[in-house]
């Protein structure tokens, strides 16, 4: 069947009327927000028709599905990607330039959804694309956030927060479907009383309802025809509710729910409206998921064999309640055959082993908030506690229960509701395994499994970099696209020098892109030919911003100090947001952007390094910036960092990894093999020792190495600031707070580590080599892999058929 993107023509043809007819004037007259929209819907509308074959084919083959819980999606753009998906790129492309359009500035009219904090909700982004790649039926489930996290921008050396308004052009992707609102209910009482046959009933009787209403967008794969779902769900009045504090606050309440992305993914506060938010996504999904289910299957008694639900991380962890909620109240299953059904569909990941982030409510808040769920919960654990009693392991249950010290601990909830419980790198499932979930293992003994990340390399590779794409695809040939393992066959040319020569150009190019934007936008002038050094990623105390600015601290002082030595060409690239009330990052943003200051503005200096610290790190920044990387920083403190997919990224561009043995980094390494990376510093075990003993103390290494004092004493001395009192909190989080990141035990381990990178990059052909080996071993990183695991051992996926 001739659609309308068959052809450069017929498409000009139809855009042209389309623009012209939305607004009424001569499609010359129409501005480019306008063609940008009527062009997105265009493309959704094309999108649509495999969307209705992929809902048939489902329907048809009764194939099982997956729902993807998760508090964050960090999608990007999306025209692109979408373009390309569905190989019309070309098309539009030449269409457009056919009408004096650049596609370029249709794609930059588009904002980023910045619906996340960082690599957890850029996680669920890749994991979207690969799904619908894989022809696996596989939705997302979140909520319709109106703003983005934040904008930042820099000002004085500050960090500022603005709003981010991704919708002040409309979502062309999205489509409003208010016939499927659902009712969420909160607050008030349950009221309960035994039937005829000594079952109870519950009522609950709420203080507040909102309508959860979904915004549907399409995920299309790449040249297939599946077609999923993203569903985010906006939170509306309902006519006919209000609850006990009047109208206005009604209106304000419901407003609140889907204002703001929870500011910050790494600590948690006891704040109300977040469990509102995580309750109003799990209600309205979970009643979602039964009712398509009812649509086709008699009842639910199959429904772990037909939905698979993964949690992305605990935030989504009341799907376990709420499913267990509607099966007794809604549908009148016994406990036991209820739970039986909520464990077989529902799956658990763990993203953080970093004890304040393990999400914690208090008991008063849930009982007050969510009084029926609270009374599930509490069973749920009285029950647990049973079973756990019952196997004479009644020592450990303290551990493990999901109600103590007056609060419901997410985590245990979690890993008791889930049939499989996974951590996202090989090194931190074994840290769950051995520690933090380690009196689970006891119960459970086959419930935890390692499924390592990984990122679409359709984004982070084949569209942000065609460059890269192209001279891959002379060299090896286009199987990589759809089989990134394939990128192994790279291996055979590594050696061939006009190949390096070749890829250099290709990482010049790159960085030329990234160069003409850190003009245009920061009026900065680098050297394209410096070696390119990356940080970006969430700005954490943890992922040690601050190691890598003492680097930069320590070479400016000593050549200051020392005219004879001198430095081969370095820009330090930083981009990284901090949580709007997480002091100690905030004014670490100000040392980098103080010390860039400093550096950049010192004649002589200079020449040979530069800092530039890009604002507003996010999607559209990552894919301009990691694929000009030469070092790729990954420098987190040994154990902290779950997997990273940032170092992911960088891999797959070429960037050698700089890095410590944590998350993922171990596997980048164990692929890519010492001598294809550099790694430095203190390692898990190594850690846990100086914790475990009490033995580390950061006043010994200020006072034995006469670096670490240089760079610490600069921090006072009117260096970087006038104020002395300037960098207080870092100085105080070092040496008085006893340094909790071990950023100076690996302070020399890593200057020797960034000399060596230096030596490394001397030798043009051997470094060239050591890039080209980087992208050959990467195809194991694509999320396709991770994908794949997942369908197999955790979901029982299988692809979907669309035979007639
Ligand atoms: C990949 C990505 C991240 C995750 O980076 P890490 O280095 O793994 O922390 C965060 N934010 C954005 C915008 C990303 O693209």
């Amino acid at each position: 069947m001739p659609h309308l993107f068959e052809s450069k023509d017929s498409f000009k043809e139809n855009f042209k009327e389309a623009v012209s007819d939305a607004y009424g004037r001569d499609f010359e007259d129409t501005y480019p927000e306008e063609r940008y929209i009527v062009l997105g819907n265009m493309i959704r509308d094309f999108a649509g028709e495999h969307w209705r074959e992929t809902k048939n084919a489902i329907k048809k083959t009764e194939s099982k599905q997956l729902y993807y819980f998760s508090m964050e999606f960090l999608m990007g753009r999306l025209m692109t990607s979408n373009l390309m998906n569905l190989n019309i790129y070309d098309v539009v492309k030449d269409g457009l330039k056919d009408l004096g359009m650049d596609i370029n500035d249709m794609e930059n009219i588009e904002s980023d959804a910045g619906l996340g904090n960082g690599g957890l909700g850029r996680l669920a982004a890749c994991f979207m694309d690969s799904l619908a790649s894989l022809d696996l039926a596989g939705h997302g489930n979140c909520i319709r956030y109106r703003y983005g996290l934040f904008k930042q921008k820099i000002e004085n050396n500050q960090q500022i927060e603005l709003p981010d308004c991704w919708l002040k052009n409309g979502n062309v992707w999205e489509v409003w479907k208010p016939q499927h609102a659902v009712k969420v209910k909160f607050g008030g009482y349950v009221d309960g009383y035994m039937d005829g046959y000594g079952k109870f009933h519950a009522q609950h009787h709420p203080d507040f309802v909102v309508r959860a209403v979904p915004y549907d967008e399409p995920i299309v794969g790449y040249h297939t025809t599946t077609t999923n779902t993203l569903r985010l769900w906006d939170a509306e009045v309902d006519e006919d509710s209000v609850n006990s504090g009047g109208l206005n606050e009604y209106l304000n309440q419901v407003t609140a729910i889907t204002a703001n992305v929870y500011p910050d993914d790494s600590t948690i506060e006891g704040k109300r409206l977040r469990l509102t938010q995580e309750y109003f996504f799990v209600c309205a999904g979970i009643d979602q998921i039964i009712r398509s289910h009812l649509r086709v299957y008699p009842s639910l008694d199959n429904l772990g064999d037909k939905v698979a639900i993964q949690l992305n991380d605990t935030h989504p962890v009341l799907v376990i309640p709420e499913l267990m909620r509607v099966l007794l109240d809604d549908y009148f299953y016994d406990w036991d055959d209820a739970w039986n059904i909520v464990t077989k569909t529902v799956a658990y990941t763990n993203h953080t082993v970093m004890a304040e982030a393990l999400e914690k409510w208090p008991q008063d808040m849930v009982r007050s908030l969510l009084p029926r769920l609270y009374m599930i919960i509490e069973e749920i654990n009285r029950r647990f506690k049973y079973d756990v009693d019952h196997r004479g392991l009644c020592g450990i249950f303290n551990n493990v229960s999901i109600l103590k010290e007056g609060q419901v601990h997410m985590a245990n909830l979690a890993v008791v509701g889930s049939h499989s419980v996974n951590g996202v790198a090989k090194l931190h499932s074994e840290i769950l395994v051995n520690d933090v979930f380690k009196d689970f293992v006891t119960i459970y003994p086959n419930k935890f499994n390692n499924k390592t990340n990984g990122i679409t390399h359709r984004r982070w590779l084949l569209f942000s970099n065609p460059q890269l794409t192209k001279l891959l695809e002379e060299t090896i040939g286009d199987e990589f696209k759809t089989n990134p393992e394939k990128l192994e066959d790279l291996m055979a040319h590594v050696e061939d020098e006009a190949l390096q020569t070749k890829f250099m150009d290709v990482k010049l190019e790159r960085k030329k892109i990234l160069a003409a934007y850190v003009k245009e936008n920061l009026g900065i002038d680098i050297d394209v030919n410096s070696i390119f050094d990356c940080q970006a990623k969430r700005l954490h105390a943890y992922k040690r911003q601050l190691l890598n600015i003492f680097h930069v601290m320590y070479l400016y002082l000593r050549m200051k100090q020392d005219p004879s030595f001198r430095i081969y060409p370095r820009t330090f690239f930083y981009s990284a947001k901090a949580a709007a009330s997480y002091d100690l990052a905030k004014e670490i943003i100000k040392l980098i952007n103080m010390v860039a200051n400093v550096v950049n503005n010192d004649p002589e200096i200079s020449k040979y390094m530069k800092v530039v610290f890009i604002p507003n790190y996010s999607v559209s920044i990552a894919e301009i910036l990691l694929n000009a990387a030469d070092v790729s920083e990954q420098i987190s403190t040994a154990g902290k960092e779950a997997s990273g997919t940032g170092n992911m990224k960088y891999m797959m561009n070429g960037a050698i990894t700089l890095g410590t043995l944590d998350g993922a980094n171990v596997e980048i390494v164990e692929r890519v093999g010492y001598e294809n990376a550099e790694i430095f510093g203190l390692h898990v075990e190594d850690i846990n020792e100086l914790r475990h003993e009490n033995s580390y103390n950061a006043w010994n290494l200020y006072n034995s190495s006469y670096n670490i004092r240089m760079v610490i004493d600069s921090l006072k001395n009117c260096t970087w600031s006038n104020d002395p009192n300037e960098f207080k909190l870092i100085n105080n989080d070092l040496m008085m707070r006893n340094d909790e990141f071990f950023v100076l035990a690996d302070f020399e381990a890593y200057v020797y580590a960034q000399e060596k990178v230096q030596a490394r990059y001397m030798d043009k052909s051997r470094w060239a080599k050591t890039m080209l080996i980087n992208i050959a071993k990467s195809g194991y990183f694509s999320s396709d892999r991770t994908i794949s695991e997942y369908a197999k051992e955790i979901w029982d996926l299988k692809p979907l058929s669309f035979e007639k």
